[in-house]
C-alpha cells in the first residue's frame, strides 16, 4: 500500500486519477432522498458511470454504499419517528435488497456487473475472517466485478456493529490494499469550524498528519450526522485507520451528479495524505481494530519499556477486563487511563488475571502449563502515537 505520493502539491484530482485500487463509500443522503423518499437511481448510475470509467482503466474499486435502513424505512412508511435498533435491523433487512438491486441495474447501464458482499465486525476483527473477505474480495475485483459491500445489519447487535460506514469503509480499504479510500457525503470536506456557523471557517484542503488540533475539528456543529449514522467523528476515524494502512484518503461531496468526475474536474474536497511509513499490514490491521475485545492495564514501568520497544510482560501489569482469548486484539491502558497500544493477547483473559505482577519465572508454576514470557509480544503490539491515543 501507500503507492500514491500525495505529497509535492498532489490534489484530489491528481490522486483519485492515478489510483488503482479504490474504495468509495457513498453515505445514505446521496443514495436516498429524503423529500421524495426514493432511493436516487440516476445519482446511482451517474455515480456507476464514473466508476465504470475507472474500472475501463484497469483500476479495482469497491464501493461501500449505505441506505439499507433509509430504504427499509420508507417501504414501512417509519421514516419520522426515531426508530429502536430491532426495527432499524429489520427495516434493513427489507432494504438491503432492494438497495442492491438498484446498484445492480445503476451498474447494468454501464456494462458492469455487481456482487453483494455484507460484513460484520468480526470479519474484520477476527484474523482468519478478515483473510477470508479479502480472498473473495479480490477475486470479484480481478475479475472486474464491482462490490457493493455494507454492514450486515440484519444480525449485528449493538455490542457488535459498526453502525457507521465510514469505518467499515476504511477497514475494507485497509482490507483491500486500496491506495485511496473516498468518503462521499453532503460536506465538501473538513472545515476548521462549522461553515454556516462562522464566517472565518476555513476549508482544509490538505491534511498530512491527523493531529489532536484536526481530531479536535470534527467536534460541534460539524459533526451532524444528518440521515445515516456518520458524522465528521467518524469520518476522521475512518482517515485515520485508512492513512496509515497507506492509503490516501478524499473527504468530498456526493451531492451533484458525478461525484467522481467532478473531483477529477477540480470540485472542492479534503486529502489526507497516507502515512509516510505505514505499518506492515498485519500491524496496521491490529492499530485499527475497531473494538478491542478487552483491555490490560499496565504499571508505570512496563509504560515506559513499551515506549522502549519492549514486549509486555506479565510483571508490569496491573489487572484486565473484558472476555477475551488468546489470539483475540486489546487494548493497553497506563496508570493515567490513556490507551497507549494495542497488541494480541498470548492469554486469555482468566490466565491473564492469574499472572499480574508474576515475574517470568513465576507463570509457568501458577497456570501449571509451560507459558510463553510476553502477554503481548512486541512483534504483535502497536504503539498509539499522540493523536491516536484515547482517554478511556
Ligand atoms: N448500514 C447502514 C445502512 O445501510 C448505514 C450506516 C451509516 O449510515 O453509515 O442504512
Amino acid at each position: 500500500m501507500g503507492t500514491l505520493n500525495t505529497h509535492n502539491k498532489a490534489d484530489c484530482a491528481d490522486v483519485l486519477r492515478r489510483a488503482r485500487r479504490l474504495v468509495i463509500k457513498a453515505g445514505s443522503s446521496l443514495v436516498f432522498d429524503l423529500e421524495r423518499r426514493t432511493l436516487r437511481h440516476d445519482w446511482l448510475a451517474a455515480l456507476a458511470k464514473d466508476i465504470a470509467g475507472l474500472i475501463e482503466q484497469d483500476a479495482r474499486v469497491l464501493v461501500v454504499s449505505s441506505g439499507a435502513v433509509a430504504v427499509g424505512r420508507a417501504h414501512l412508511d417509519l421514516l419520522d419517528s426515531p426508530l429502536a435498533l430491532e426495527k432499524k435491523q429489520a427495516a434493513a433487512a427489507i432494504g438491503q435488497p432492494l438497495l442492491q438491486d438498484a446498484w445492480r441495474r445503476a451498474a447494468a447501464k454501464h456494462g458492469l456487473n455487481t456482487a453483494q458482499a455484507l460484513l460484520t465486525l468480526d470479519d474484520t476483527e477476527n484474523r482468519r475472517r478478515w483473510l477470508n473477505s479479502r480472498t473473495t474480495l479480490d477475486t470479484l475485483t480481478g475479475m472486474h466485478v464491482l462490490p457493493i459491500i455494507n454492514e450486515n445489519d440484519t444480525v449485528a447487535s449493538d455490542e457488535i456493529r459498526y453502525g457507521d460506514n465510514d469505518r467499515l469503509a476504511a477497514r475494507v480499504a485497509q482490507m483491500c490494499d486500496a491506495d485511496l479510500l473516498v468518503l462521499l457525503s453532503d460536506v465538501d470536506g473538513l472545515w476548521s469550524a462549522d461553515p454556516s456557523q462562522h464566517d472565518d471557517a476555513r476549508h482544509i484542503e490538505h491534511i498530512d498528519t491527523i493531529t489532536p488540533a484536526i481530531m479536535a475539528m470534527a467536534e460541534g456543529p460539524n459533526s451532524a450526522a444528518g440521515l445515516g449514522s456518520g458524522g465528521m467523528v467518524t469520518k476522521l476515524a475512518a482517515a485515520q485507520i485508512a492513512t496509515r494502512a497507506g492509503a490516501a484518503v478524499i473527504l468530498g461531496s456526493g451531492i451533484a451528479p458525478h461525484p467522481l468526475r467532478a473531483i477529477m474536474d477540480g470540485a472542492r474536497a479534503s486529502l489526507f495524505s497516507p502515512t509516510p511509513h505505514s505499518e506492515a499490514a498485519r500491524k496496521s490491521w491490529i492499530a485499527g481494530t475497531i473494538k478491542p475485545a478487552g483491555q490490560v492495564h499496565i504499571d508505570g514501568g512496563a509504560h515506559k519499556a513499551l515506549q522502549n520497544g519492549a514486549s509486555l510482560l506479565p510483571v508490569g501489569m496491573i489487572k484486565v477486563n473484558g472476555t477475551f482469548s488468546r489470539g483475540d486484539v486489546v487494548s493497553i491502558i497506563t496508570a493515567q487511563d490513556i490507551e497507549t497500544g494495542r497488541g494480541i493477547a498470548a492469554y486469555s483473559a482468566e490466565d491473564a488475571a492469574r499472572i499480574c505482577g508474576l515475574k517470568s519465572t513465576e507463570i509457568t508454576a501458577r497456570l501449571g502449563y509451560d507459558a510463553r514470557a510476553a502477554m503481548i509480544h512486541r512483534d504483535d503490539m502497536v504503539i498509539l502515537d499522540e493523536a491516536d491515543a484515547r482517554t478511556k
